[in-house]
């Protein structure tokens, strides 16, 4: 009796044991396959830039005569280099931000230095293709994280609102509340993008068109590296966007101190 009572008390557990067991094993596997799938991704995408940078010093040691030659397949090497040296960069912030589950080196920040830094370090880019960079801040607001990080996932939204857009547009770069959280949009006029594709941006090596993200110089790994910061941060990012009229991508993220953030920052002056 004392062996059937046990038996009925401990099978269940043993069931459920059994089950969480192989949920673990099946999302290990699952990790291991998104890891796999990432390592083959990165040797195509570095193979790409070696793989002209090859060609080209091939053809500059053919053509050595020919100085117009010469200078032509320079200038190409020194775009594939940049391309290349980009990409690695990348990869390394996505490895990083992927593997830390909070940022390192937390701060109070001041959600309106976040968006000035990003907007001062995008408006070379803007100044080449006459954007007008717009900005438009409800108020001061403070978050908690690392500035760096921050300004780097905001910095990510500019530059693609302004490779993704015509020349002689607007981007717009705002915060405000919504519902508890900050919200920081990027707004752009650009070329949009379609309801499946809003689906797969956040992809790591995602690219809509390839060819023309090649001429714009991206890699595919942006939005994929804004999306595991705003993560880090407790935080998420959403995109709404319209083909041919533009789009808007929204990172979301916890205030510090309180609903409207203005409690830490009082605390902050005394
Ligand atoms: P990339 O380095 O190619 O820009 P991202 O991860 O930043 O890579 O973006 C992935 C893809 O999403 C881009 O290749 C582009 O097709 C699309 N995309 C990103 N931002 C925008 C935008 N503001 N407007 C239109 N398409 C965009």
């Amino acid at each position: 009796r004392v062996a059937r009572h046990l038996h009925a008390r401990v099978a269940p557990l043993g069931t459920a044991f059994v089950l969480v067991l192989c949920d673990d094993q099946t999302e290990a596997r699952r990790l291991d396959a998104v890891r796999r799938d990432f390592v083959a991704n990165v040797s195509h995408e570095l193979k790409t830039p070696i793989g002209a940078i090859t060609l080209l010093a091939e053809a500059v040691t053919d053509f050595a005569d020919d100085p117009e030659a010469v200078g032509r397949f320079g200038s190409r090497m020194q775009r594939e280099s940049k391309r290349l040296a980009q990409l690695v960069q990348e990869i390394i912030d996505l490895s990083r931000v992927q593997d830390h589950e909070t940022p390192a080196a937390t701060e109070l920040i001041p959600i309106g230095r976040v968006i000035e830094d990003a907007v001062d370090r995008a408006t070379t880019r803007a100044d080449a293709k006459s954007i007008t960079l717009q900005v438009v801040s409800g108020g001061e607001w403070y978050v908690e994280g690392n500035f760096e990080l921050l300004v780097n996932a905001v910095r990510n939204l500019v530059d693609n609102a302004i490779s993704y857009s015509n020349e002689r547009t607007q981007v717009g770069i705002g915060a405000k509340l919504d519902d508890g959280r900050i919200a920081i949009a990027v707004t752009d006029q650009g070329i949009g993008l379609s309801t499946e594709d809003t689906e797969r941006v956040f992809e790591r090596f995602y690219r809509v068109d390839p060819a023309r993200s090649r001429v714009t110089g991206g890699t595919g790994l942006g939005l994929s590296i804004v999306k595991h910061i705003v993560a880090t941060h407790g935080g998420e990012i959403r995109v709404w966007s319209k083909l041919g009229q533009g789009s808007t991508f929204t990172i979301l993220l916890p205030i510090a101190g309180g609903d409207d953030g203005r409690a830490l920052e009082q605390a902050a002056e005394q």
